[in-house]
């Protein structure tokens, strides 16, 4: 702790254990003696790929899965002797869409305030409508409400009770490009007002856009965590594709620069971008007797991080 009080770290995880013991069938550790610290005002991002064990991880700290052994230290307070305090430091946006259709998104935001105990003097139900630019629809039925304005809605009701520390479980998954970067301009005009945030989510994209460290989990292990730029320049990847005017069949060719035929019958070819640049690729490419009619280039994926952090172990 610091001379104000506040905590350095808003979580701090020591050997955290989850086993869930399925009937008939043999356990599954979900998380296994996971270690991490988050700190105070990060923008922090859990990224690991479907069944990783990223949302028993947020689970366990909202309180609705019971871990089975190991400690979480939640803005200061340990989440076995201070669950209350521990949930009243945490806002979580769950997953699914679930608004009430009848009430306003004002009412919606003080019903909620009322479940918190929250006074109606204390209440940041105004700032939360304007920051989440919801304020033109303060009155209006939340069924009238665009999906985007109801996911910015589920955001400010996990935010009444002003937790110092914000959780989205896969903030964006399902939502289209252009709402996914309105709501992340959302998430950090929160981070910018002090607030911790922690997401989820299986897309690199996302991690890389909004979080400044990352820490990536896999079959219920933390393998890396590290500031995001680490993290990318870990995996100095690129690919590029390249559309031929014709179908080569030589395939000695194709593995002389590289590459492989992908799906479509294009060659596709990973780089490291430090050391080659796509001109130099298709230089290789020409000089090999292929002719390119067109090509594309994409940045690492959540695999190719992956693949880079294993191959370097
Ligand atoms: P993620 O959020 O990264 O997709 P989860 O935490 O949902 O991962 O799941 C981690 C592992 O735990 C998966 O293998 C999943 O099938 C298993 N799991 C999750 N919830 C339960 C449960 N209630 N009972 C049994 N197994 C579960």
């Amino acid at each position: 702790m610091k001379n104000n009080n506040l905590p350095d770290n808003a979580i701090e995880i020591t050997d955290l254990t989850k086993i869930y013991n399925n009937n008939n069938e043999e356990d599954l550790i979900a998380l296994n003696s996971v270690n991490l610290e988050i700190p105070r005002g990060s923008m922090f991002g859990l990224l690991g790929p479907n069944g990783a064990g990223k949302s028993t991880f947020i689970n366990i700290l909202a309180g609705l899965t019971l871990k089975t052994s190991g400690q979480a230290i939640v803005w200061g307070f340990d989440l076995d002797k201070n669950p209350r305090s521990v949930r009243a430091s945490l806002g979580v946006v769950p997953q699914e869409i679930y608004v009430d259709p009848f009430f306003s998104p004002k009412e919606t935001l003080h019903q909620q305030a009322g479940m918190y105990g929250v006074l109606p003097k204390d209440r940041n139900v105004d700032f939360l409508l304007k920051t989440l630019d919801l304020e033109d629809k303060s009155n209006a039925y939340t069924r009238t409400l665009s999906g985007g304005m109801k996911r910015r809605l589920l955001v400010a009701k996990s935010m009444v009770h002003r937790p110092p520390i914000l959780i989205l479980d896969e903030p964006t998954a399902g939502v289209d490009i252009e709402l996914r970067k309105q709501l992340w301009a959302y998430i950090r005009k929160l981070n910018e007002h002090g607030t911790t945030i922690i997401l989820t989510t299986h897309y690199l994209e996302e991690a890389e856009e909004l979080c400044d460290t990352i820490a990536i989990v896999n079959h219920g292990e933390i393998i890396r965590c590290a500031p995001t730029k680490e993290i990318l320049s870990d995996a100095d990847s690129k690919n590029i594709t390249l559309i031929l005017s014709k179908d080569y069949n030589d395939k000695s060719i194709i593995e002389k620069i590289g590459g492989i035929v992908d799906k479509d019958g294009n060659i596709s070819i990973s780089y490291n971008p430090k050391q080659e640049t796509s001109r130099d690729i298709l230089k290789k490419a020409e000089e090999a007797g292929l002719k390119v009619n067109d090509f594309s280039v994409t940045g690492a994926s959540l695999e190719t991080v992956f693949l880079s952090m294993t191959s370097n172990k």
